[in-house]
């Protein structure tokens, strides 16, 4: 199933989903014009009228790409009349798509020692910037700060924090060079530390690196080079791939419980996040229709061992057999509520799990040496056993949340902060 947000809103506002026109003499307001999946749902109900602001053209421009349609022909289709009151607000919603699209976080922060830097220092930044430039060729509109730059900003020593702080803000990724260590680099990886911006240190062999830095959560990996940083460019370019993937449960989608919320938090570190929505329902949602749409992640190379998988409820067991069965390595697995080979939640639920369930669980630990499970003591769909027992098959790191229920919506996960340390 495809979710937009007309599509939620409908669902939620709905009686009783099973009957079309159940939302007459409603009306919509949508903040950009609807597409034609939605625009059909919304004549199916049978609304009295829309209201719209921008239109998919200016999606189109200014946000996503949007197959351009022709909703007052749509219109003609349905049973009754609705009024559409078009481009109410135009130029605010404009605002909003434009600012959306700048709020991703752009920048890419090279640290290192500055003062007194010596010529061979300076050449290992040049190297990095043209590293890092070809990501970027890759990944339009990122910017890049190093240590030259640095060197040449003439500003006193509050002005030069000020400048720090400030591009640490917009940054998604930090490298620290930290063969030699200054001040300054202290303190803008503890900043960036407190800015939860996912720090990878590279030093020439024999650094000393202290084991604050090495303790410290956001430092993702510690990668060092013999004499020329060439030798590490592939290490450094694969960390910069590294991407997301949030997977709902039985009867969930994009839309449901925390994904939402862990999506936008990924994604305002400027980092890449994907949300399927996977077929779900009795009759749509079994093993082979859930891995036919996670294949087609696979050979766009989206799934690899630079991917994050946070997973809910049916979603990690399905992770687990799938990753197992096509032997594909993943960076780490956070997996919440997770179970296995567990039936009575009730009828609908039992026919759409069932085959998702899988003997060699366990094996998913040839697979990803990095999983975290979730679960709590008074889950009501799934036992306290069974998700204890999931998790110690696969992993010594869990997380165990009191009174947090099937850490969903309906027990208030609508945010879920824990999970932010995982990113
Ligand atoms: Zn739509």
């Amino acid at each position: 199933m495809y979710s937009h947000a007309e599509l939620e809103a409908i669902e939620s506002a709905s009686k009783n989903k099973n009957l079309y026109g159940d939302l007459k003499g409603t009306t919509m307001y949508i903040s950009c014009e609807p597409c034609m999946m939605c625009m059909g749902a919304i004549l199916y109900e049978e609304f009295d009228k829309l209201v719209y602001a921008a239109t998919l053209k200016d999606s189109n421009d200014n946000y996503c790409k949007e197959m351009i349609t022709n909703i007052d022909e749509l219109a003609k289709y349905s049973k009754s009349k609705i009024e559409i009151v078009k481009e109410l607000h135009r130029d605010k919603a404009i605002e909003v798509l434009k600012n959306h699209k700048d709020k991703i976080k752009n920048r890419i922060l090279i640290t290192g020692a500055v003062s007194g830097a010596d010529e061979s220092s300076k050449e290992i930044y040049r190297k990095l910037n043209s590293i890092i430039g070809e990501y970027n060729s890759k990944n339009m509109q990122i910017e890049v700060y190093s240590p030259l730059d640095t060197m040449k900003f003439t500003g006193n020593d509050y002005e030069r924090y000020e400048r720090a702080m400030n591009i640490l803000k917009d940054t998604s990724i930090v490298i620290a060079e930290m063969s030699n260590i200054s001040t300054g680099q202290g303190m803008e990886l503890q900043e960036a530390a407190r800015l939860n911006i996912p720090i990878l240190i590279i030093a020439k062999q024999q650094s000393k690196i202290s084991g604050l830095v090495k303790s410290c959560k956001n430092v993702q990996d510690i990668i060092y080079y013999d004499k020329d940083i060439d030798s590490i460019k592939n290490e450094i370019l694969d960390f910069m791939k590294d991407n997301y993937l949030l997977v709902h449960g039985s009867f969930g989608s994009s839309f449901s419980n925390w994904i939402p919320y862990l999506r936008r938090e990924i994604e305002s570190k400027g980092l890449v996040v994907y949300t399927p929505d996977f077929p779900t329902g009795v009759g749509f949602q079994n093993y082979e229709n859930w891995s036919n749409l996670l294949k087609v992640y696979v050979e766009a190379n989206t799934i690899n061992e630079n991917t994050i998988i946070f997973a809910h409820s049916i979603a990690p067991i399905f992770i687990c057999k799938f990753l197992v069965e096509n032997k594909i390595k993943v960076k780490r697995l956070v997996f919440v509520c997770g179970f296995n080979n567990y039936l009575g939640i009730d009828k609908d639920y039992d026919i759409v799990n069932e085959s998702m369930y899988f003997d060699n669980l366990a094996d998913i630990k040839n697979y990803c040496d990095d999983i975290v499970c979730f679960y709590t003591d008074n889950d009501p769909y799934v036992k306290y056993e069974t998700e204890k027992e999931f998790a110690t098959t696969i992993t010594e790191n869990q997380i165990l949340i009191s009174g947090g229920g099937h850490l969903n919506s309906e027990s208030g996960y609508i945010e879920f902060p824990e999970l932010l340390k995982y990113i």
